[in-house]
């Protein structure tokens, strides 16, 4: 059965000694975005729909961890199990555990398919180091899409996510729920609730992305690649919004467009 994903992204998921075993045949665009938004407000699926429709390649930080918390204690690096424990209790990584990840998978921003990235970056220390990399690579962005959503729709939408733990689809206990309880329609896979969509690491993971991921907005208004979409509704609804908004934007080359990445400073 396909999975919701274009290719398996082991290279992603794994590390660079990995590699991705199925590129997509008819490779429409190549587009290079980041996807903001509190937890919860839907990144992931919409992450998925838009790589499903683009071809570009699906990188989520937080896959990695959950991927690493996989495998047994003693496949996993201190590193790594340092950050799953930040990871389970809802408070972000810190910056130098992400950032030695993102180093290691810089082949998979040099992708020809292009990239979305969800859950990355969620500081401003990371999104300085990563206009730095992207300018070193001689990479650009194209758009930051912002999504949208009151506050206690996030928490309702966080309490009845359910994720499979093979390959990685998100339900919703009422808005999205699988066809079976408990089993994912896409690979029969296993449902289960994350560990950091508890109700008691809602809190701290609400908080965290108040103090230090929300300063990401304004970061990248001023550098002219923010595209705020409104995230209430169906995945599919949300998913022709956001491709109608990256399609409003003014329609800017290759050399505007690293113009504008450049011109990106910290407040
Ligand atoms: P996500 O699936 O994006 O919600 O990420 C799940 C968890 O992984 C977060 O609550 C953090 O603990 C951790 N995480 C993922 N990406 C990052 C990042 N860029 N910086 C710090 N922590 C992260």
């Amino acid at each position: 059965m396909d999975l919701p994903h274009q290719n398996d992204r082991v290279a992603w998921l794994r590390g660079p000694s990995a590699k991705c075993s199925k590129l997509p045949a008819n490779l429409k665009s190549h587009w290079r975005l980041i996807l903001l938004g509190a937890p919860g407000v839907g990144k992931g699926t919409q992450a998925a729909l838009l790589a499903l429709r683009s071809g570009a390649c699906h990188l989520s930080t937080g896959d990695v961890f959950r991927e690493a918390k996989s495998r047994s204690i003693r496949e996993q690096t201190l590193a790594m199990s340092t950050a799953l424990n930040f990871m389970t209790h809802g408070s972000l990584v810190p910056d130098a555990i992400v950032w030695q990840l993102i180093r290691e998978r810089v082949g998979c921003l040099q992708c020809p398919r292009g990239f979305i990235l969800d859950g990355f970056p969620r500081t401003l220390a990371q999104a300085g180091a990563l206009k730095l990399l992207l300018e070193s690579e001689g990479l650009a962005l194209d758009a930051v899409v912002n999504y949208e959503l009151p506050a206690a729709e996030i928490v309702s939408r966080l309490s009845g996510r359910r994720t499979c733990a093979n390959c990685k689809a998100v339900f919703h206990l009422a808005a999205q729920p699988p066809h079976f309880a408990g089993v994912c329609d896409h690979c029969g896979g296993v449902l289960y609730q994350r560990e950091d969509d508890r109700q008691e690491s809602i809190a701290v993971r609400l908080e965290a992305y108040e103090r230090s991921t929300a300063p990401l907005i304004e970061f990248y208004r001023r550098a002219g690649l923010l595209t705020p979409v409104i995230a209430t509704g169906e995945p599919e609804q949300i998913c022709a919004r956001t491709f109608a908004a990256l399609e409003m934007r003014p329609q800017i080359g290759v050399a505007e467009r690293q113009a504008a990445n450049t011109a990106m400073v910290a407040p």
